[in-house]
């Protein structure tokens, strides 16, 4: 049975998902897509907000976070607008809302390592062209994981209060479609999306009961989705690979799942760490921002799956004080869960 949550307890997972997304990606983009014995050498061990040392953060100073955070917030924005729309919400709504919020935060933020895929299908858009009529090579990249969990949170909200409007494998599909088209990209999407909703709907769950779960999520979605282009390895390929971890280290689930942008590397590689880190907040960013390879999104999506199942209590204080905007992230956390909370209360009342 899923464990009863409080009001206050719920809002605290909103803002732990929000805030454990941008302090990882803050704690993993000093080093973003250097070698662990490069980051070794240059930075020694992560432990704490650093300057840049990469290529594709440079110039940012510690506690700033990357395209990462950016995006997960303009999900949460075009939701949480979407959700307050007059006409009501629906997936063509959310989807137009939050397409509004890419398109401003990649015209804000454009210099913080958006993605090549993202930059690509942003630009698309805004010249009124669809990105996946064939022009544009497809990538497997882990934009749409980076950026998906809170989707999970809100259907946990929905899950735990009314009957759910949507299914998440649409919502998450939907959203993941506006900027990328690869199956892998978009199984990694939906299925830390289903991650954080079971963290937070069924914190209790058995690690291997979790672990085939989402394995078999990926595997259902993999099969159901046989026009989208994609290749081997698969999402559900992978994950299998997460029952065989055992107590391995940090680094051997590093050298076993690999750490590149790729959405079969750095996402089972953060869920590695979610699962391994599960009540350890500081844990599991931290294996994510020394893991090598693509830290700073394997720390937030780390960072973002323990958050949603621990709250941000269970954030380190200093953390949050040194992170940017951090008083933003968590008024646009709120923002989002009481649009969500009005939105489920008022249909529970109503009715399906
Ligand atoms: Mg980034």
């Amino acid at each position: 049975m899923p464990k009863k949550h409080g009001v206050a307890e719920l809002r605290d997972k909103v803002r732990g998902c929000l805030v454990g997304t941008a302090v990882g990606d803050a704690l993993g983009m000093p080093c973003e897509m250097m070698t662990r014995s490069d980051r070794e050498q240059v930075l020694g061990k992560i432990t704490e907000y650093r300057d840049s040392s990469a290529r594709y953060s440079r110039g940012l100073t510690k506690g700033q976070w990357t395209d990462d955070t950016r995006l997960t917030l303009a999900t949460a924005q075009g939701f949480t607008d979407a959700m307050r729309a007059p006409g009501g919400c629906t997936l063509a709504v959310i989807t137009e809302k939050t397409l509004v919020r890419y398109i401003e935060a990649y015209r804000e933020h454009k210099d913080r390592g958006f993605g090549k895929t993202t930059r690509t299908s942003l630009e698309d858009r805004m010249a009124g062209r669809n990105p996946h009529d064939g022009r544009n090579p497809v990538r497997p990249g882990n934009g749409c994981a980076m950026k998906s969990a809170i989707l999970g949170v809100y259907s946990a909200l929905s899950f735990l209060h009314a009957p759910p409007m949507f299914s998440l494998e649409d919502l998450s599909g939907e959203i993941g479609l506006l900027t990328h088209h690869d199956a892998r990209s978009l199984t990694a999407g939906l299925i830390q999306a289903l991650a954080a909703k079971m963290y937070v709907i069924s914190p209790e769950i058995d690690t291997a009961e979790f672990v085939r779960y989402l394995r078999g999520g990926a595997w259902m979605y993999e099969r159901e989705h046989p026009e989208l282009p994609g290749g081997s390895p698969t999402i559900s390929d992978v994950l299998s690979k997460l029952l065989l971890l055992g107590e391995a280290s940090d680094e051997l689930i590093a050298d076993m799942i690999k750490t590149g942008g790729a959405a079969y590397e750095s996402f089972p590689t953060a869920l590695a760490y979610a699962i391994k880190y599960k009540n350890d907040f500081r844990g599991a960013v931290l294996a994510g921002a020394n893991a090598g390879g693509d830290t700073d999104t394997i720390a937030a999506m780390a960072g973002a799956l323990v958050g949603a199942r621990l709250g941000m209590g269970a954030i380190p204080a200093e953390w949050i004080q040194g992170l940017e905007a951090h008083d933003e992230i968590i008024h646009i956390a709120d923002e989002f869960f009481d649009a969500a909370f009005a939105l489920v209360t008022v249909k529970t009342l109503k009715g399906p």
